[in-house]
């Protein structure tokens, strides 16, 4: 990573994540924002955090809080800040059109070398990139909020992406800590948000038909499924709960899961009477004022950080 640079466009929340993500993999990170102002406020917001993590003990990577932070700096103009960059993190807003635009202004600052990635949680690659001419070097790396404690990152290929591209995505991100894994080919949602919406939609119709109450559900999570699935999957879960692995598992219990699964309702609408009970359920035990939220987001980044030590 030596005096190697990686652009970050678009400095809010997940912007500085990625940044505090690379530096502390020894990278040079410049920001750009196009709100004036914006990127040295994330410069700011950043330094704060790193010296923190410093002070937690829990700054990642080999470098100290102010090498890490003399690897930063911030820049209002786009073509500055992608100057020397070997591989650019695109962090806009959630709009497509904001991300086609951005990504065909950047193609036009950088050489054909350089690597396009996108950080969109529900976009396609082949809608992001549309504007661009060499979609060979494009690439979406949608990270886990928050990405420095949950280190999961899918690389979502371009259908024109080249291999050797999410290849050097996948090496970068493991070496800066980050747990990447490869979507094979673009889907909607990828395949962490199919994942969490089967579980989502499940929750709801179970708390929406009386079966039990959002509290409960939660904990059916938190204290259950939960538990394992922070060091093992579904697929491995499977095959070490019968004794002879997952053919076995199969025999056993294949009926029941598809009896089970064939008894799940429809999509939920998640409106109406349904999403106002659900909503007033939540809000009694959680407050959906700004303190009580921040508490509790406060209390989540507390308990992840600690997740991620006890993983490591
Ligand atoms: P945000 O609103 O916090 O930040 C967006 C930033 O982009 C702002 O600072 C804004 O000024 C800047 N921006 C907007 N248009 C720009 C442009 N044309 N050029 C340069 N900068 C521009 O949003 P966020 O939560 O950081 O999300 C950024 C991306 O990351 C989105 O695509 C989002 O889907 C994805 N993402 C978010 C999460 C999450 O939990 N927040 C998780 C994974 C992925």
């Amino acid at each position: 990573s030596k005096g190697k640079i990686i652009t970050v466009v678009g400095s809010g929340l997940i912007g500085r994540s990625w940044a505090m993500v690379f530096l502390s993999g020894g990278y040079k990170v410049k920001i750009y924002d196009n709100q004036p102002g914006q990127a040295s406020r994330a410069i700011a917001e950043i330094k704060k955090q790193v010296e923190e993590l410093q002070e937690a003990q829990m700054l990642r990577g080999k470098l100290s809080a102010a090498n890490q932070l003399s690897l930063l700096s911030s820049h209002e103009d786009l073509s500055e800040a992608l100057e020397g960059a070997f591989f650019v993190q695109e962090c806009v807003f959630e709009e497509l059109e904001a991300k086609k635009s951005v990504f065909q202004a950047v193609e036009n600052h950088v050489g054909e070398g350089v690597v396009l990635s996108s950080s969109t949680s529900c976009l396609m690659p082949s809608n992001v990139f549309s504007l661009v001419q060499n979609r060979t070097r494009c690439i979406i790396s949608h990270p886990v909020n928050p990405p420095y404690y949950v280190r999961l990152v899918e690389l979502v290929p371009h259908p024109e992406t080249l291999p050797v591209v999410m290849d050097m995505a996948y090496e970068l991100m493991t070496e800066v800590g980050q747990a990447p894994v490869r979507i094979l080919k673009e889907i909607d949602g990828f395949a962490l948000n199919r994942v969490q919406y089967a579980i989502i939609a499940e929750c709801w119709r179970l708390v929406k038909d009386g079966v039990i109450s959002v509290k409960d559900i939660d904990l059916v999570m938190s204290e259950g499924l939960g538990m394992r699935y922070a060091f093992i999957g579904p697929i491995e879960t499977m095959h070490l709960n019968a004794p002879e692995g997952l053919e076995d598992y199969l025999k056993r219990y294949r009926e029941g899961m598809r009896r089970v699964l064939s008894s799940f309702g429809p999509i939920p609408e998640f409106d109406g009477e349904a999403a106002a009970r659900i909503n007033k359920e939540i809000c009694e035990l959680i407050p959906n004022d700004q303190e009580h939220l921040s508490a509790r987001r406060e209390r989540r980044d507390q308990l992840l950080m600690g997740l991620a030590k006890l993983k490591k």
